[in-house]
């Protein structure tokens, strides 16, 4: 269908999705609050390979970005391994994207370099990008949408895709009085040490459950370490608390964390220059309703996803790509919106909810600790018996690009 479409948010689900539409055919132009100097967004992300499955599916290539990550190994604070899982890859375990032809290992990037990828691949498929346009408000009527933004400027198009995040202001207006984001109890840092030696193969993701705080630590082949940090904070710290405190003071409060664990942990923080300003974590509760007649949100504007499953950057591409199809396939907007929520909102919320329990192993009081890693040994060597992955669900998703949604070859 011959659709102008307005896209808010040129974040991974906006640009992503603003590929997939000019693949199908159909005009979008991205409107980003932000000038490009928002880049820095984060430290890194893992994309699993179902998020890489999408990306493909939408013609998107990351060859040159990042490093492979293809299994995840786990320990306690003390040491003791819980067990050691393909990080949904398909190498030698069948887990991985079902039916998508090519074996895929999931990849660490740069959140700042795969921004800029998606964005300069998008201008030069002649894609619009606008920046610093703030969606304040917007309105349907007659099948024309019309969007207003914070500099006065308006557009107009026959749909409106809200993918401006977490703190959506599309959902507030397709969705009014829908609960906001849900603190999850843990902040989050990080950085990238260098000068170290780590007792890891490059490319392995190494999660340890510390007895006060998660580290996570990935070996880049160009001899970085990328590592990740999840201190536990009951009370939800105002931004301003968590601006006052300096990379001096979260290396200190890190190293403090990590005093009583074994493994490397403190030495990867103390190797690293800059600690990054840390932020805190959040999800959504399930928001009832994603789109109206001619205003849908996807991504984090319509289900944000607890950082500690890995899978809301993935959840956002498969999302822009499957609503794509779904606009190149049907009839009308109004079907294409259905379809779309019917084909989505069982596997992201079910996602959502694996991040929150996820999560909960994390934040575990010092006291359970024991228990904790006690419970995940097991589980771990019952997975290891049986082959049965809990998450592999997760990671099985494929998107056939050329299928019709309704079940056609195009
Ligand atoms: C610490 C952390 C670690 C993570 N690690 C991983 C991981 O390893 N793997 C993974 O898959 N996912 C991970 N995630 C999740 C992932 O980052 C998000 O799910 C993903 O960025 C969502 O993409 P999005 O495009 O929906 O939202 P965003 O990336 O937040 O993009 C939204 C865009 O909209 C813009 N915007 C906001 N409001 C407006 C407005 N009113 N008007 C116009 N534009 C607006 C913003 O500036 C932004 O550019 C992690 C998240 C966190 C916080």
């Amino acid at each position: 269908m011959a659709y102008t479409t307005i896209v808010i948010g040129g974040g991974i689900a906006g640009l992503t999705c603003a590929l997939a539409l000019h693949r199908a055919g159909i005009e979008a132009t991205v409107y980003e609050a932000y000038d490009r100097s928002a880049d820095r967004a984060g430290v890194y992300l893992t994309l699993a390979v179902n998020a890489l499955d999408a990306l493909r599916a939408a013609d998107v290539d990351l060859r040159g970005l990042g490093f492979d990550t293809p299994r995840i190994t786990m320990t306690s604070g003390s040491g003791r391994t819980l067990g050691e899982l393909p990080y949904g890859t398909d190498a030698g375990t069948g887990a991985g994207p079902s039916g998508s032809g090519t074996a895929l290992t999931s990849r660490t990037v740069r959140r700042a370099d795969l921004y800029r990828r998606l964005r300069e691949e998008a201008v030069r498929r002649g894609v619009r990008i606008e920046h610093g346009k703030r969606l304040v408000d917007a309105t349907s009527s007659d099948g024309v949408v019309a969007a207003s933004f914070a500099d006065g400027t308006t557009a107009r198009g026959d749909l409106l895709i809200g993918a401006d995040g977490l703190r959506s202001r599309a959902r507030e207006i397709i969705a009014p009085g829908t609960p906001g984001a849900r603190y999850n109890g843990l902040l989050n840092t990080g950085g990238y040490a260098r000068g170290i030696t780590v007792d890891s193969e490059p490319g392995m993701m190494n999660a340890i459950f510390g007895r006060r705080c998660f580290f996570a630590f990935t070996p880049h082949p160009n001899g970085e370490v990328w590592w990740v940090a999840n201190p536990p904070s009951a009370v939800e710290p105002s931004p301003a608390e968590l601006a006052a405190i300096s990379p001096q003071e979260w290396r200190r409060r890190l190293i403090d964390l990590f005093r009583d664990d074994r493994g490397p942990a403190a030495d990867i923080v103390r190797a690293t220059e800059q600690v990054f300003a840390g932020w805190n974590t959040y999800d959504l509760a399930p928001v009832a309703a994603w789109h109206n007649d001619r205003m849908i949100i996807i991504g984090d504007a319509a289900h944000a996803t607890a950082p500690s499953i890995g899978q809301g950057a993935a959840m956002a591409i498969e999302d822009a790509v499957v609503l794509a199809k779904c606009l190149r396939d049907l009839p009308a907007v109004e079907s294409a919106f259905a379809a779309y929520e019917g084909l989505r909102r069982e596997r992201v919320e079910r996602v959502v909810e694996q991040g929150r329990r996820t999560g909960g192993w994390k934040a575990v009081h010092p006291a359970a600790s024991a228990l904790r890693d006690l419970v995940m040994r097991l589980g771990m060597s019952h997975l290891a018996r049986t082959g049965n992955d809990p998450s592999r669900w997760i990671y099985e998703h494929h998107i056939d690009w050329d299928e019709r949604v309704g079940g056609v070859r195009v």
